[in-house]
């Protein structure tokens, strides 16, 4: 396995960061998740603009600017003969001393670039659904850290998944500090109600994911109704389908919420029909490596 660290390919065993790395000291840094499929990454640019906008957010200079970055992630995938990859970027503010003042970070950043094989839920999820629970940890208010933000502080996301992993469940609902739906630990939500969609808006403290856009666009084109609005766990308890997104997990069924069967608890008729879609896109797009 080759890994891409400050401009150079490095074997696991070398690919190390300073302990004095603010990206591990302070969680100062900024990452992405990004897939490719037979040969071709999927909106590797739409990923490479939340990065910058995520970078941009938190005052955090790109060591490399798009094309670089593009290049690097497409020889990264090369060099590991990567086609179907789950692809990793990081970058941290870099080296600094104790202290959290990102002045002290003089080394530029550091940039990592990791191409692995794609780790998804079970399969049997995708065919019969995924059990969800609600869970209390609430997602971090956007005027504090704006969940808007793909940051390296996901404590707020690992909590509320250690509450998943006590419920026994894959996947955690967290609410926004007033109560509103907002998404899961790694994923969006949608629900259906009478064929049409619905999911939160990012303000509610949810991630723009590129997974949820595609989706909106996809229910454009086929017709579908697409709002986004606020929701609380009664409108999912009462739905007719309920589905989450994300680029691990593309588009995966949710059968079950806090002991509820999400209509009749199999996967829903417009949830399949998304699904077919998405998978004919990823197929059919993308950055050639
Ligand atoms: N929400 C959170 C908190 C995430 O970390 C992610 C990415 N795993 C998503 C939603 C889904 O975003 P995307 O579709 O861009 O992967």
């Amino acid at each position: 396995m080759k890994i891409w660290l400050n401009g150079k390919l490095v074997s696991r065993e070398g690919a190390v960061v300073s302990v004095f790395d603010h990206g591990l000291l302070y969680g100062d840094g900024v990452f992405e998740g990004i897939r490719s499929y037979d040969g071709r990454v999927f909106k590797l640019d739409e990923h490479l603009e939340r990065l910058e906008n995520s970078a941009k957010a938190i005052m955090l200079d790109m060591p490399l600017k798009r094309d670089d970055m593009r290049k690097a992630v497409l020889d990264t995938l090369r060099a590991n003969g990567l086609r179907n990859a789950y692809i990793r970027l990081v970058v941290t503010r870099g080296e600094g001393d104790l202290g959290l003042d990102p002045r002290k970070c003089k080394s530029g950043g550091t940039v990592i670039i990791i191409t692995d094989k794609i780790t998804l839920y079970p399969p049997e999820h995708y065919a019969n659904g995924l059990e969800v629970v609600t869970v209390a940890t609430r997602r971090n208010i956007p005027e504090a850290v704006s969940p808007k933000i793909k940051s390296l502080n996901y404590l707020n996301n690992i909590l509320a998944k250690i509450e998943a992993n006590n419920a026994g469940v894959l996947e955690a609902i967290m609410m926004s500090a007033d109560g509103w739906v907002a998404e899961c630990t790694g994923d969006n939500i949608f629900i259906v109600h009478k064929g049409a969609l619905t999911t939160p808006p990012t303000h509610v403290g949810a991630l723009e994911g590129i997974t949820r856009n595609t989706v909106m666009q996809l229910a454009g084109k086929a017709g579908i109704p697409c709002a986004e609005a606020l929701f609380t766990r009664y409108d999912i308890y009462s739905a007719d389908e309920c589905f989450l997104t994300g680029t691990a997990a593309e588009i995966i069924p949710v059968s079950k919420v806090d002991g509820r069967p999400i209509g009749n608890g199999n996967p829903g008729p417009l949830t399949l029909k998304l699904v077919e879609s998405f998978h004919a896109l990823t197929r059919s797009e993308g950055v050639p490596i």
